[in-house]
């Protein structure tokens, strides 16, 4: 059963969680307990077959056969090779690469299964309406979230991304997705103001009574839903039984994991998984400039009031991280009326937690951020020391991993979530490997890192200047509803 973070409803099945998306009266949907699962028990098995261990105990009211075909996804080519999310050693730890779906981001992994999860929702709850869903993009969720709901019947997909705060790969790849049923907004401001513009239209009563006449109701694709989390945990065992397999780890011994964060929804997959039972040790949470988090783990304050800064790993370009509250809502010992509190629209997004909270948080999680030019530098030192290129987010969690080790000395072994392909951010990569040399363009940058590396360049990126783009509707965050409005209603 899931309830919510803000004590406002519980008792939900997870249908109901996945097709609502977040509590209508405000909150998040979070599983009412951690079923616990035996790493051992899945020694052998695919990914595919993981996923599906991983994911039944929180899906009761899915038939298990419902299930396996869902995960298929995972076996049946979509990803770029029999292993979706391989661990590659690298020095002495181990990078986990997320990124070999359609995308090239780590949010394939979860957005790929998300349209079957909330279809099969939608039929058990005997929904006969149509979805739209809307989603606030960084960057990445935008283009995953199209390829994954493109072209299926009955619903309807509106990606809304900051106007110049995405980068040129990841705006192509947006524009130029197939599908009739899928659209792209450039909203004018930062992705803070798409997902609070967004959040809002979730709650906007009249909008909903107007889509309903038209046999529509509204779903997130964001990580709010539960539907996109659940996917999450399952790398994370998925890791440990590579690190295992690969000798890193002792069996049963500890594994620590550094997540690049912008929304938590990557960090609290990693931690659930600990809550089920997986040997991790430390979650090591980086930030890039946008360090509202790191501070908060230091202070105990969430102080989302502050500069906002547009970086070369955007997609972490986040104040307002939103599936903090699910953490806190553990943190605190599951105080609902804390959350309540501190969430209260009153305080504008900055809050200051009690001190046993704050403590389990830092037992719990190490924080720390990298700023550009530390970004930079990271990606040029990795690649002459390993011979391996970080995207910018990537570098980002690598660079926070090395302050990790100098402060702790902590010698467990570790496995950094790689979120993004370099190739998704090449001009900025190549500006870490070769300092002042700059390519003339984007498409020009894939090919140079190409070449410099001998990678290829991931299929879902090759020959996007080519492709017609579709027209871009562009709008001010207030004028979001009325732009859905004029075209759904
Ligand atoms: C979305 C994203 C992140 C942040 O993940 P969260 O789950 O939102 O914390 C980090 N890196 C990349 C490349 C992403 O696309």
């Amino acid at each position: 059963m899931y309830e919510s973070t803000r004590g406002n409803l519980s008792g939900q099945i997870a249908s109901q969680a996945i097709a609502l998306g977040m509590v209508p009266s405000g909150g998040l949907f979070v599983p009412s307990n951690f079923p616990a699962l035996n790493w051992q028990d899945l020694q052998g098995l695919n990914y595919r077959d993981v996923a599906k261990r991983v994911m039944i105990p929180y899906l009761p009211d899915f038939s298990e056969e419902t299930l396996s075909e869902i995960v298929n996804v995972y076996a049946d080519g979509t990803f770029d090779g029999p292993n979706p999310a391989p661990l590659v050693p690298v020095g002495s730890f181990g990078v986990l690469e997320l990124w070999h779906g359609p995308t090239a981001a780590f949010k394939d992994m979860a957005l790929q299964v998300l349209p079957d999860l909330l279809n099969v929702s939608l039929k058990q709850l005997e929904y006969d309406t149509e979805v739209l869903i809307l989603v606030a993009t960084s960057g990445d969720t935008g283009k995953a979230a199209l390829e994954g709901f493109k072209n299926r019947a009955g619903m309807h997909i509106v990606v809304f991304y900051p106007e110049g705060g995405v980068s040129p790969v990841q705006e192509r790849q947006m524009t130029t997705t197939e599908g009739a049923n899928t659209h792209v907004v450039a909203v004018k401001g930062n992705f803070d103001q798409c997902q609070t513009a967004v959040k809002h239209i979730f709650a906007s009563e009249t909008l909903k009574a107007e889509l309903q006449e038209k046999q529509l109701i509204f779903s997130s694709a964001n990580s709010i839903n539960w539907g996109r989390l659940l996917p999450q945990i399952v790398y994370y065992f998925w890791a440990y039984l590579q690190a295992v397999e690969q000798g890193k780890v002792a069996p049963g011994g500890s594994m620590n994991v550094v997540v690049p964060t912008g929304n938590f929804g990557n960090l609290l997959a990693a931690y659930y998984a600990k809550r089920m039972g997986l040997p991790i040790g430390r979650i090591i949470s980086a930030s890039n400039q946008n360090n509202v988090l790191a501070d908060f783990f230091a202070t105990g304050v969430y102080q989302s009031k502050r500069a906002f800064y547009q970086t070369i790993s955007p997609s972490m370009d986040i104040l307002i991280s939103s599936n903090f509250e699910r953490f806190l809502y553990e943190m605190s010992g599951r105080d609902a009326e804390g959350i309540q509190t501190w969430y209260d629209s009153s305080n504008q997004g900055t809050f200051t937690v009690d001190p046993d909270t704050l403590k389990q948080c830092q037992d719990t999680v190490y924080a720390g951020w990298a700023n550009e030019e530390e970004t930079l530098e990271i990606i040029s030192r990795s690649y002459k020391t390993y011979q391996y290129v970080f995207d910018p987010h990537t570098a980002v969690a690598m660079k926070v991993y090395e302050d990790y080790l100098s402060t702790t000395n902590d010698q467990t072994y570790t496995v950094i979530a790689s979120t993004a392909s370099p190739f998704k951010f090449a001009t900025n990569v190549l500006k870490g490997l070769e300092e002042q040399k700059s390519a003339k363009d984007e498409w020009e940058a894939l090919n140079r890192l190409s070449q410099l590396t001998g990678w290829k360049i991931p299929l879902g990126l090759q020959g996007l200047e080519s492709k017609t783009a579709k027209s871009v509707d562009t709008c001010e965050p207030e004028e979001i509803a009325e732009l859905l409005q004029k075209m759904f209603t």
